[in-house]
């Protein structure tokens, strides 16, 4: 049995558990991630855990997009994202740079061009985008 990933904000108000090891994290390039150097890892809503207490985070909500960057209301980490309708996309992300570093070592990275919903750059879309919007 794998090693439970559990991951929490520096504070530890919000915490989270994967109950599966992700195959890739994903270094998205858009205006937001590229600043706060997020590592993401996307999964089926039931395999990620995430606990905190609604007043204990603020919401960030890129444009019109259709999920929240969720952060600490205490330490400010943004520990995972969240669709506005979870049921409908039924996946979760959560943010991998709040894991000790030396549990996630082995899991690859992939780049994903968020700036422009370019898709996986190593799929060969996305290279010439690098943006701080
Ligand atoms: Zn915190
Ligand atoms: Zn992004």
């Amino acid at each position: 049995m794998m090693m439970a990933l559990t991951g929490k904000c520096d504070c530890g108000a919000v915490t989270f558990i994967l109950h599966k090891t992700p195959k890739w994290l994903v270094d998205c390039n858009c205006s937001y991630c590229g600043r706060i150097q997020a590592l993401w890892a996307n999964d089926l809503i039931e395999n990620i855990e995430v606990n905190y207490d609604e007043a204990q985070v603020f919401r960030y909500q890129r444009g019109d997009r259709i999920m929240d960057f969720v952060l600490c209301r205490t330490c400010g980490c943004c520990t995972h994202w969240e669709h506005h309708e979870p049921e409908e996309y039924g996946r979760l992300s959560v943010n991998m740079t709040m894991i000790e570093p030396a549990l996630i070592a082995a899991i690859p990275i992939r780049h994903y061009g968020g700036a422009d919903w370019s898709g996986y750059m190593d799929d060969g879309f996305g290279r010439h985008n690098f943006h701080r919007g």
